[in-house]
């Protein structure tokens, strides 16, 4: 079984929370129409996954979501993977950030996102994976 997330700065995970990560959230997210959805915690509350601290999935997140906003909307009506999406991790041992992004998104998306999880001065790395492609970037897709 794993730890329930504990997160401490010196590499040791047995140790409380004490609040000296970086202040940023992690989590997944959207890009609707240039809106962000998504859901995002701060790293005491991440969930981890070896090395790397994350929160939520997006099959569940958009299967559970009773949209409240026109963006949510759009979103709901078409499957969970239509739009662009990604998400955003933390790795412990070299306390770095990744946001995990789709090829199509551009500087702004990119920078909404930075804002969805509060992120500021840590450095980050931008990666592209092949699980996050929206409906305009995999031509096999099917709805
Ligand atoms: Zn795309």
């Amino acid at each position: 079984m794993q730890n329930k997330l504990i997160f401490d700065a010196s590499g040791n995970h047995e140790m409380p929370f004490d609040g000296t990560g970086p202040h940023i959230k992690v989590g997944i997210y959207w890009s609707i129409d240039d809106v962000i959805v998504g859901n995002a915690v701060y790293l005491h509350e991440a969930e981890a996954y070896g090395d790397a601290l994350q929160y939520g999935g997006h099959h569940g997140f958009w299967e559970n979501l009773k949209p409240t906003t026109e963006a949510e909307r759009k979103f709901k009506s078409h499957a969970y993977d239509y739009y662009p999406r990604g998400r955003m991790v933390f790795f412990r041992k070299r306390q770095t950030v990744r946001l995990y992004v789709d090829r199509c998104m551009d500087n702004d998306i990119l920078n909404a996102a930075l804002d969805f999880f509060e992120h500021q001065e840590t450095q980050i790395e931008i990666e592209t994976d092949d699980h996050y492609r929206c409906v305009g970037c995999n031509r096999h897709y099917l709805e």
